[in-house]
């Protein structure tokens, strides 16, 4: 029995451990372009595979429902402190299992079944999260979504505040999946003040890009500021909350017992790990280094004839929409005949579009994982160069394999983080 638990997982177990080496291999072998992943550190995968999984740390540091604590509340108190000094809030809670946990405890703190919340409309950027009808915030409160303007694709602040006067939400919320601009938080903030409403700020996608300042930061204008810790923020997968002084207890109160169990110490482990990475220089590095890889896609792509929703990105992400230079081509073919060529991408409906979600106009393309494997401006003229083939081929089998091989050869110049 003991030798069973110590032995490695190919021996014990060779049909997963089959599973995870082709998964490795795919992430090595292709070009990871899906705007909200990365690849995380050798150091954030061995901590979140450590003994921290083993115990139960129901409550907070220093009020545990459960013995033997000592060293899940040194590294709960280590992954507050260094988020605290990373985002420059006064309070964090880093037990969110995933970003639309840390959201769900938001809501349940400040809003009631059938209070009104204002949010960036889905098929404009924002997040299933934020009030699709078949997700609870959409089940629970009456969703009020603002969107992009037709004249420019940029969310027009105008427009919010003259909804939020309308109808004076209890809860408004700034943030986006996919939106490729600088959000106002401050006149977010200002918005919800007047009209009496707390702001939930959402900055899972950009939350690397805060950190350094390279996004003007939320948490001055914000009630609570939610994120996600695994996209450009390269942690493990998972949330956290971040608010004031006055609303500590009351998110505390939320996350746990209100909406979750036992925290996952591992995962906080991990996100302590990565805070610890995101509090080095390097790391200001590498987000200045995903803006102008971001940058020089979007140079390379528009060369090619493609219009880019609000014509360019100021963050990590960029909308393609494919009409002019393939009218026929639909997010979700353009999206299959990409992976087929060993690049991964995700269709993404366009402000205005046209088309069912299902099919959608656009594609969404982010760099931070790219970034994190070393490419840099030169080989992003080389993969707008590669997306464009593709999306020209007809999906010729003969013409995709061929460039299946040429991402393989470039993939093979930039190794994933491995030990
Ligand atoms: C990704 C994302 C989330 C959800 O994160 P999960 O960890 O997948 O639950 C929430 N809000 C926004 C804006 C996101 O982009």
């Amino acid at each position: 029995m003991r030798e069973f638990l110590t032995q490695p997982l190919s021996d014990t177990d060779p049909q997963l451990a089959e599973i995870i080496k082709h998964e490795e291999e795919r992430q090595q072998n292709t070009l990871e372009l899906i705007a909200s992943e990365n690849h995380v550190s050798v150091a954030v995968r061995q901590v979140a595979g450590s003994v921290f999984t083993n115990k139960y740390a129901e409550g907070y540091p220093g009020r545990r429902y459960y013995g033997g604590c000592v060293n899940m509340d040194a590294v709960e108190n280590l992954a507050r402190d260094r988020a605290k000094q990373l985002f420059h809030c006064d309070h964090v809670n880093v037990q969110p299992h995933s970003g639309a946990s840390a959201n769900i405890a938001v809501y349940m703190a400040c809003v009631n079944p059938g209070d009104t919340v204002l949010s960036l409309d889905l098929a404009h950027g924002g997040h299933l999260s934020h009030g699709l009808k078949v997700n609870l915030s959409g089940h629970l409160y009456k969703i009020v979504p603002y969107g992009c303007s037709r004249k420019d694709e940029r969310i027009d602040m105008a427009e919010v505040r003259r909804l939020a006067r309308e109808h004076k939400p209890k809860l408004i919320i700034a943030g986006f999946s996919a939106y490729p601009r600088v959000l106002d938080f401050e006149a977010f903030g200002e918005i919800a003040r007047e009209v009496g409403a707390r702001l939930m700020s959402d900055i899972a996608h950009i939350a690397g890009l805060v950190a350094v300042g390279l996004h003007p930061s939320p948490i001055p204008h914000s009630d609570f500021t939610t994120t996600t810790t695994h996209k450009t923020l390269r942690g493990p997968r998972g949330g956290m909350i971040m608010c004031r002084e006055d609303d500590a207890k009351l998110i505390d109160k939320w996350v746990f017992p209100g909406t979750q169990g036992g925290p996952l110490m591992h995962i906080i482990a991990a996100k302590a790990a990565a805070f610890g990475e995101a509090l080095r220089p390097e790391f200001k590095v590498y987000q200045q280094q995903i803006l102008d890889n971001a940058q020089a896609l979007a140079a390379a792509l528009r060369s090619h004839g493609y219009r880019l929703v609000s014509g360019g990105t100021d963050n990590h992400l960029l909308l393609v929409d494919l009409r002019d230079v393939h009218p026929d081509l639909t997010g979700k073919q353009a999206e299959q005949w990409l992976e087929s060529a060993g690049i991964i991408t995700n269709k993404n409906m366009i402000p205005f579009d046209e088309r069912k979600p299902t099919q959608t106009s656009g594609l969404r393309l982010g760099t931070p994982a790219l970034t994190t494997r070393g490419l840099k401006t030169g080989e992003m003229k080389t993969v707008a160069d590669l997306i464009h083939r593709v999306l020209s081929s007809d999906g010729d089998e003969a013409v995709v394999a061929k460039i299946r091989g040429e991402v393989r050869d470039l993939c093979a110049q930039f190794p994933v983080p491995h030990a």
